[in-house]
């Protein structure tokens, strides 16, 4: 069966799924997007993915051409359309077509896309190894430039610093941010563990709001486990006691190898295995 692919209110076979080259998502990567997984057929944290979609709108200028309900429909027509029970989902809203100038007051109107695509997980040993990880030299988007936190259709910050990854041989990266503190991954957000304690980067080192980590911050409190936002150096993720991702298709997985220095005994600790586990259970219970 051909994957249907729903752009403005129809859903067509993937072949026939076409956007114009004078779309300015296409010519500039002006648009916002947003992953989403669907556990069971259930789509997980809708309501926050959709949040954030029209936080990243709003701050880009851009009116999206129907509403929260209807964009909530919208998604769940098309994974039903799939038959797919378990999905990663790619929501993204255009700029739409206009000329070959930046203005985008001359886009005729943002076009909404939604693609469910069987899930594209690390493989499952990876969870319980763990990841190897190296610091880009590529340096996170400066807040003031291009903001982290908005979910834009132009990732090629975070393209560049995955290729600084692929050329060292890993599958994920840290990012610094201007000042040279960490800022996220290329693709996640992170977390070390220091005596009992879960620490994580500040919005304001320059990140993109997870979800998923803001469902680390509720593990951590149904766990008992203190959670503080700090600015974290990268001697702090060295000489951590553990160290760990969360994003969309990531959940949460250890980080066991830093520039090489290995992470304690260089297996996922058992923080990390907690979250995951509560994590799992939460996406099932949701479902
Ligand atoms: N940071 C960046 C740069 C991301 O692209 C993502 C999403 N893949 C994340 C963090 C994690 O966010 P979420 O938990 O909402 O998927």
């Amino acid at each position: 069966m051909s994957l249907k692919v729903y752009i403005d209110g129809k859903l067509y076979p993937k072949e026939e799924a076409k956007i114009s080259v004078f779309d300015h998502c296409f010519l500039y990567g002006d648009g916002v997007f947003e992953g989403i997984r669907a556990y069971g057929g259930k789509l997980f944290r809708l309501r926050e993915h959709l949040d954030r979609l029209w936080a990243s709108a709003q701050a880009i200028w851009m009116n999206i051409p129907i509403d929260p309900d209807e964009m909530d429909r919208a998604i769940n027509e098309t994974v039903a359309a799939n038959d797919f029970s378990d999905a990663y989902i790619r929501v993204l809203v255009s700029r739409g077509p206009g000329d070959l100038g930046l203005d985008p007051r001359k886009c005729t109107k943002p076009s909404v896309v939604i693609i469910a695509a069987s899930i594209e997980l690390y493989p499952e040993e990876l969870y319980r190894s763990g990841l190897d990880i190296v610091t880009a030299a590529t340096r996170r988007n400066a807040p003031d430039s291009l903001a982290p936190k908005i979910k834009s259709c132009n990732y090629l910050n975070n393209i560049l610093a995955k290729i600084d990854g692929i050329q060292a041989g890993v599958i994920e990266v840290i990012m610094l941010n201007q000042e040279g503190n960490v800022a996220e991954c290329s693709g996640d957000n992170i977390f070390v563990v220091k005596n009992g304690e879960i620490l994580t980067p500040p919005e304001s080192a320059g990140i993109l709001k997870g979800i998923t980590r803001q469902v680390v911050f509720e593990i951590a409190a149904d766990l008992g486990i203190a959670l503080r936002e700090q600015d974290l150096t990268l001697n702090d993720v060295y000489a951590a006691d553990e160290v760990f991702l969360s994003g969309t298709a990531a959940e949460i997985i250890g980080v066991v190898k830093v520039d090489g220095r290995m992470i304690r005994d260089g297996k996922p600790g058992p923080v990390t295995e907690q979250c995951l586990r509560r994590f799992r259970a939460l996406t099932c219970s949701e479902s």
